[in-house]
């Protein structure tokens, strides 16, 4: 299954659980928490995303080996470049890389595919291509603090918000355009991953937070993907994983359009809301996995709203999305009559 909310959140979460608050997701106080994968939860089943999100779910949060291993891999490699461009040595700035994959390689899933030993090894394989990122790349700093892993909160209504974990904001050395950068593992095949992360917009929202790190003069940026692609399980292909590197330029008006998808996912929600009507979709396996519900889907009777927990999250950054989109639309008409459109 996709993982529904942050990427280190929910290690976080395992220790800092918040009580329940005593109310349920019903009572009209109690609030929605979206994420990139939730928002891919209700394209793919709306039923799911009610089940997951909205009722007394019986079952464990479902992690997987995939989950566990592209967050620890994420979370290493992020430190790896943060202490190089601390100044330690690549051999110190591994070891410490290699013991972040530890401690975040929980729970401990692991099948033919991802496997600590596995992780470690890609961690020693991507040291050649960090090395040569970080001589195109620097990571930029925010309030004398490297601009990695950084939290925001989206307030959309009284209901719902929106959350996000960005991995690094980076500065090109030779440009100096932005890049908003995130971490992928996939056991997709293929020498040509484009198609999968070009339109894809999860970093498009993250980039909101650009505007505070280099100005809102900043009309251009870049979405980077860096690819840790461990496809196949032949004894070969184990041990040799492909680093891929896409990046893509985006404007303030594929931002606008993000927020433009984010208030219609709402309005949808909202109108699912009332009728108490979540459609089930034809998404019952998925990467080979059949859904959780697949034997209770059918069944309404015994559907009990989920207790609401508070989110007690300190999200580094807080925005109204009313706001954002007022002044994107105001920049954007400054950008078109600069332009003489
Ligand atoms: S079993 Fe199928 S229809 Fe039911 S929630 Fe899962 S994906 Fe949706």
């Amino acid at each position: 299954m996709i993982d529904l909310d942050s990427k280190l959140g929910d290690v976080k979460a395992a220790y800092d659980a918040p009580e329940p608050t005593g109310m349920t997701m019903n009572d009209p106080g109690a609030r929605l928490r979206l994420s990139h994968s939730t928002l891919e939860l209700l394209h793919s089943c709306e039923r799911k995303l009610q089940k997951i999100k909205l009722l007394h779910n019986p079952y464990a949060k479902e992690d997987t080996p995939a989950t566990v291993f592209g967050k620890a891999y994420g979370a290493a490699a992020q430190l790896y470049m943060i202490l190089r461009t601390m100044g330690e040595t690549s051999a110190v700035a591994l070891e410490s890389a290699i013991w972040e994959a530890f401690i975040k390689y929980t729970p401990f899933l692991e099948d033919e595919q991802r496997f600590l030993e596995r992780l470690i090894f890609c961690l020693e394989a991507a040291v050649p291509f960090h090395e040569q990122k970080l001589m195109e790349w620097e990571i930029a700093t925010f309030n004398g603090k490297f601009a990695a892993e950084l939290s925001f909160c989206l307030n959309i209504n009284e209901k719902y918000y929106y959350v996000g974990y960005l991995d690094l904001v980076l500065r090109n050395r030779r440009t100096k355009r932005y890049a908003v950068t995130d971490y992928k593992t996939t056991a997709m095949r293929g020498e040509d991953l484009t198609p999968n992360y070009k339109y894809s917009d999860q970093v498009i929202g993250y980039s909101i937070i650009l505007d505070a790190i280099a100005g809102e003069q900043l009309a251009d940026f870049d979405t980077n993907y860096w690819v840790n692609q461990i496809s196949g399980s032949s004894k070969t292909s184990l041990y040799e994983p492909k680093f891929h590197s896409y990046t893509f330029p985006k404007t303030l008006r594929d931002r606008f359009e993000w927020f433009t998808k984010i208030y219609l996912d709402v309005n949808y929600l909202q109108t699912l809301e009332p009728l108490e009507a979540y459609p089930r979709r034809a998404s019952c396996k998925a990467f080979n996995r059949v859904c959780q519900f697949f034997n209770d889907c059918q069944f309404t009777s015994s559907d009990l709203p989920a207790a609401y927990v508070e989110d007690t999250t300190d999200y580094q950054f807080t925005y109204e999305l009313d706001d954002l989109f007022q002044d994107h639309q105001r920049r954007l008409n400054i950008l078109m009559t600069t332009a003489g459109v």
